[in-house]
């Protein structure tokens, strides 16, 4: 049986996920913001919480944790960081977790903040990557060094293209508008506009992508992508200049 993503719009811009699967009453929830949106979803479905995965330290992800936890007193909480009043399980590159329902591959990817991690089920092509990858963009560096955000989306970059990307927030139109100042006039963010533009139509949410659509589009996550290739060669950046040259450019954007 397949899994199932719930996507769960959160405070202004925020992502929750819950997975379940249509056989099962057990369920994951990653990043929870606003425990009381995800409690009537759990209920609605009729879900047990078993598991909370948290991506990375900051408030905007975890502050429905605490109530949660008192909804759910069983569920098992696994965090790269400890949080306030809740035993946690810590996790960190390379472990391996075995949920009810599939398995989690824990990714280090420092940049945004030191602790992030990226969740990968690669059983079921899925990516959870909090505020490190955004369609079109990548999270501000507010902890570690330009190098090692760099590195952690080169990560990202060489993991299968058929993954579908779910991010901690929905940043795309202005990622969009950035590139469109940085690329003018690039047939290949036209077309990137497009599938944006008819995603936003369906669903109201540009999340989940793929992410071999996205390596051919977001300078972010590749330097080398297809849509920067004639910026490349008029600029001559090596692949960490032109990096760091659109991460501070789009920080005061
Ligand atoms: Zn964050």
């Amino acid at each position: 049986m397949k899994l199932s993503v719930e996507i769960i719009n959160q405070l202004s811009d925020n992502y929750s996920y819950v997975i379940y699967k249509n056989d099962s009453n057990s369920s994951i929830v990653i990043d929870p913001a606003e425990a009381e949106k995800i409690i009537n979803i759990l209920r609605r479905k009729k879900l047990n919480l078993d598991y909370i995965f948290i991506t990375h330290h900051h408030n905007d992800h975890t502050s429905g944790v605490i109530d949660l936890v008192k909804a759910y007193p069983k569920v098992k909480i696994f965090s790269p960081s400890k949080l306030d009043s809740v035993k946690t399980n810590a996790i960190s590159e390379s472990d391996k977790i075995i949920t009810n329902l599939n398995v989690f591959k824990i990714i280090a990817a420092p940049g945004h903040t030191l602790d992030h991690i990226v969740l990968s089920d690669e059983e079921n092509n899925l990516l959870f990557v909090g505020d490190v990858l955004f369609r079109l963009g990548c999270g501000r560096i507010f902890e570690g060094t330009f190098e090692q955000m760099q590195k952690s989306l080169e990560k990202l970059s060489n993991m299968p293209d058929k993954m579908l990307v779910y991010s901690g927030h929905e940043y795309t139109l202005n990622n969009l508008k950035f590139l469109e100042h940085i690329f003018s006039n690039n047939k290949i963010l036209e077309h990137a506009k497009k599938e944006i533009t008819s995603d936003l139509n369906l669903t109201g949410r540009s999340i989940p992508f793929v992410l071999g659509k996205e390596k051919k589009c977001n300078p972010f996550l590749n330097q080398k992508c297809e849509m920067a290739a004639e910026f490349r060669n008029t600029n001559k950046y090596t692949d960490h200049e032109f990096f760091s040259y659109l991460r501070v450019e789009k920080d005061s954007f």
